[in-house]
């Protein structure tokens, strides 16, 4: 047995509802690129160990990880998702309905990198940022992730060795170099201090620190 199939077997139990949403996004046609279970419970896991009652999510497709994260939130908390594309928030409206946590999901439709400032405008602060969409612009992500985060908030990223064309120096494509920046910025940032965990294609989890010290490179 994998090490993959050992922790889904015994730790991570992906229920009925989020088999069907699994399905419902493949029977779509849309891009089957939701996040695993092993990463989805350790999504679950963290929106819990931070104790976190408002999260940020760039990126919702279908809404897979989205149900990983709300079902971690208290009944008063809220999921703000940013998606671009209206008909794939639809789908996951529906999920999150379905997986009976409608009530603390908000769907925000249009590019990310114009969504994040009204966010900003409006005041609307968070404890958890999962950033899980275009890869160009993982280090802008990360740079509003901070300016909206409280202070102790967890931010966290998919995706971050981009199937390990981050380490091929002849690779200089927009996605991977913007993977690359993001890195940088997590290394330097002076209110980050973060880690990359090598689970499934790469995850970064940092926490936003409440004043800006030194960062340990
Ligand atoms: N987090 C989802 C999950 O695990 O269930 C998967 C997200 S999928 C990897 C990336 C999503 O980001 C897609 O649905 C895509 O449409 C969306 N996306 C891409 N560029 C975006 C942008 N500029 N602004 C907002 N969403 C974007």
């Amino acid at each position: 047995m994998s090490r993959e199939a050992y922790i889904e077997r015994w730790f991570v139990r992906e229920d009925e509802v989020l088999r069907a949403v699994r399905a419902g996004i493949a029977a779509r046609g849309m891009p089957e690129i939701s996040v695993t279970p092993q990463l989805g419970r350790l999504l679950h896991l963290l929106v819990k160990l931070v104790g976190a009652r408002r999260a940020l999510e760039i990126g919702a497709l279908g809404g897979y990880s989205g149900i990983w994260i709300a079902r971690a939130l208290p009944e008063d908390g809220e999921l703000v998702s940013l998606e671009i594309h209206p008909v794939y928030a639809a789908v996951a409206r529906e999920h999150v309905d379905r997986a009976g946590v409608g009530h603390k999901v908000r769907y925000e439709i249009g590019p990310a990198l114009e969504t994040l400032p009204r966010l900003e405008q409006r005041g609307e602060r968070f404890d958890f940022v999962f950033i899980d969409a275009d890869k160009e612009n993982y280090p802008h992500y990360l740079e509003w992730a901070v300016r909206l985060a409280r202070p102790g908030a967890v931010i966290t990223a998919d995706n971050v060795f981009w199937q390990d064309r981050i380490f091929d120096e002849r690779i200089e494509d927009g996605a991977t170099r913007g993977i690359r920046a993001f890195h940088e910025r997590l290394v330097s940032h002076p209110r980050l201090e973060a880690t990359l965990l090598p689970l499934d294609d790469g995850f970064a989890v940092a926490r936003v620190k409440a004043e800006a010290t030194e960062n340990i490179r």
